[in-house]
């Protein structure tokens, strides 16, 4: 929203010089007052905008960018909605171990325990029903509690554990290779050696697999090499390669959640246009839903809207900030969309 934003904030611009993207300032911010706006579409993608705004027009002919009003897109022009992202300063992760973090970010689990057993002289880390592992089992044999004896294995002591979930062989085979001997098979995954992946959270800069905010600044911190490995494990973890038309779809299957903002904008840095949408689970008898299941599709970085029928919505107030590079990232629903900015300064 146009009022969560400052002068002076970044977003990523496309440099036409480079044909990345990298971030860029916003120096002003317009808003205007009953403005027409129009939907313009291209198969499972949508944006709103007035009819002058302007979008980055790709040329095929002279391999250059232009930029184009929306009103003046007609079926022959192309729109640059996405391109890579620059080089971030980079993590010190080797590629295999970039490609395992987008496993851990879709099929992976970590677990730190936060207290103690609560039976009493105890020194255990507690799991569930704020008991150690072997008390909660006692709890839940009917025993009455009792101490632990002496020497109890070393994997009831254990404060920490990370593991990858993964059944489907190509997914098992591929973690083996990755892993080596730093995971263990154990029937549904692969628990990974505590101190490597302690070290392997140190070296992307995050603390837990699953958090958003953390795996966004850990993207921004790639190299695109990084990045595109990452995307690799994210579609081994919860994606299919489609080919349709004579080109590669990647499609991801996440449940609505923070962590679906991660995945559209790690396609996004990495030169994708995603289009995210519903998934219909219906008709899969013994289903059960649990919250709003999604497809996001990685679509080819340009869009030719002007082959649908644009169609007119209500007139609004909108807004449109100026930036350094001349363009910026707008988001609609939960698709990032490269876009030019609102040039007054001509
Ligand atoms: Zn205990």
């Amino acid at each position: 929203m146009y009022d969560q934003i400052l002068r002076g904030d970044e977003t990523p611009s496309l440099n036409v010089e480079t044909g990345r993207t990298e971030w860029s300032r916003i120096t002003d911010i317009h808003t205007y007052d009953n403005a027409e706006v129009v939907e313009s579409a291209s198969m499972s993608w949508s944006v709103r905008s007035t009819r002058d705004h302007r979008w980055i027009r790709w040329d095929h002919a002279s391999e250059t960018y232009s930029q184009v009003t929306t009103a003046g897109t007609t079926r022959a022009v192309s729109w640059q909605v996405a391109a890579q992202m620059a080089d971030g300063p980079g993590l010190e992760l080797a590629e295999d171990e970039a490609e395992l973090m987008g496993w851990l970010l879709t099929d992976g689990s970590q677990w730190e325990s936060v207290a103690i057993c609560a039976f009493e002289g105890c020194p255990n880390p507690a799991r569930a029903r704020g008991l150690c592992g072997s008390h909660s089992r006692q709890l839940k044999r009917g025993q009455e509690l009792h101490p632990l004896r002496p020497h109890y294995p070393r994997g009831a002591v254990a404060d920490f554990s990370m593991f990858v979930w993964q059944t489907k062989p190509a997914g098992v085979q591929r973690l083996a290779e990755i892993l080596g001997e730093q995971g263990r098979w154990n029937g549904k995954g692969y628990r990974l050696r505590d101190s490597y992946a302690r070290d392997l959270l140190r070296r992307a800069r995050i603390e837990q697999v699953k958090s958003a905010p953390q795996l966004l600044a850990m993207i921004n911190e790639m190299t695109a090499v990084q990045r595109h490995a990452t995307l690799r494990g994210v579609i081994g973890g919860d994606g299919t390669r489609i080919v349709r038309g004579g080109s590669e779809h990647k499609r991801i299957y996440q449940d609505d959640g923070p962590l679906v903002d991660v995945i559209t904008i790690l396609g996004y840095f990495c030169g994708y246009r995603p289009s995210v949408l519903k998934r219909e689970v219906e008709g899969f008898p013994g289903y059960e839903s649990k919250g709003v299941h999604l497809k996001i599709t990685l679509c080819r970085p340009r869009a030719a809207p002007g082959r649908q029928p644009k169609r007119s919505l209500a007139a609004m107030t909108v807004w449109c900030p100026t930036t350094e590079l001349g363009s910026w990232t707008a988001r609609f629903g939960k698709n990032p969309v490269l876009t030019a900015d609102s040039n007054r300064r001509g």
